[in-house]
């Protein structure tokens, strides 16, 4: 045998089953990191043949950084994840990490909505603030365990409306108008909520730890 390493796998793994969040992170990175192919080389956690991974954090750092470590021991690729929802003031942050589940159901974005209106229907206007908050995380693997991770955040900040309006988006983005704007997030195409989301910002803020960790992995 020589002494020549093999060529490293250089692909980049989002920890997401989720279709759209594996487009809008090409498009993020599409021309950001030298030699990098997007297309072929960011592939989402079932491309890579990683497991699912629970969400038994109680932040959005910790379920993201969670998911990504998770993904980078099983497949030895950067791995990237994120974790996101709604922070409601009146609510005191809450559904927060709950979001996806706030009815009970987890996935059922009417009835989560639905609930929500619900619970705030009495609130005035002048106290219906809420975010829509992510965390970013990334985990590089090394040859034991995670050799460097790092968490970045993002907010996209607005006001709750008494009624769903729209029909682009999904989850709560009919119902959240964001900051300086007189349109739901379900009104805006996805170039303008890509522009402005919680979820572009934190990935964004992560795009220079993921083109170093890509960089290094390249020269090894
Ligand atoms: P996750 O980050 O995919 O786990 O998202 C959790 C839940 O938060 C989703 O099921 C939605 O209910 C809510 N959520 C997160 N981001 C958005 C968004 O951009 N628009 C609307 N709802 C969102």
């Amino acid at each position: 045998m020589s002494g020549t390493p093999a060529p490293r796998d250089q692909r980049l793994v989002l920890a997401t089953h989720n279709k759209g969040k594996l487009k809008e992170l090409r498009e993020l990175l599409r021309g950001q990191v030298p030699g990098l192919d997007v297309d072929t080389q960011v592939v989402d956690a079932a491309a890579a043949g990683a497991p699912d991974v629970a969400e038994t954090g109680v932040t959005f750092a910790e379920n993201s950084l969670l998911k990504a470590r998770a993904v980078a021991e099983a497949t030895g690729l950067v791995a990237i994840a994120d974790d996101s929802g709604l922070a409601v003031d009146v609510l005191g942050g809450a559904p927060g990490i709950f979001s996806a589940r706030w009815s009970g159901v987890h996935g059922n974005d009417t009835a989560n909505l639905n609930l929500l209106l619900a619970q705030l229907s009495d609130v005035p206007d002048a106290f219906r603030g809420a975010a829509f908050v992510c965390a970013a995380a990334l985990a590089v693997p090394g040859p034991d365990g995670i050799a460097h991770e790092t968490v970045e955040y993002g907010q996209l900040e607005g006001t709750l409306l008494r009624e769903p309006r729209g029909e682009g988006g999904f989850g709560y983005d009919p119902v959240l108008q964001p900051a300086g704007m007189d349109r739901s997030c379900a009104e805006l195409s996805s170039e303008e909520k890509n522009a402005i989301s919680h979820r572009g910002q934190a990935f964004r803020a992560l795009l220079p730890a993921i083109v170093s960790a890509l960089s290094e992995a390249d020269a090894r």
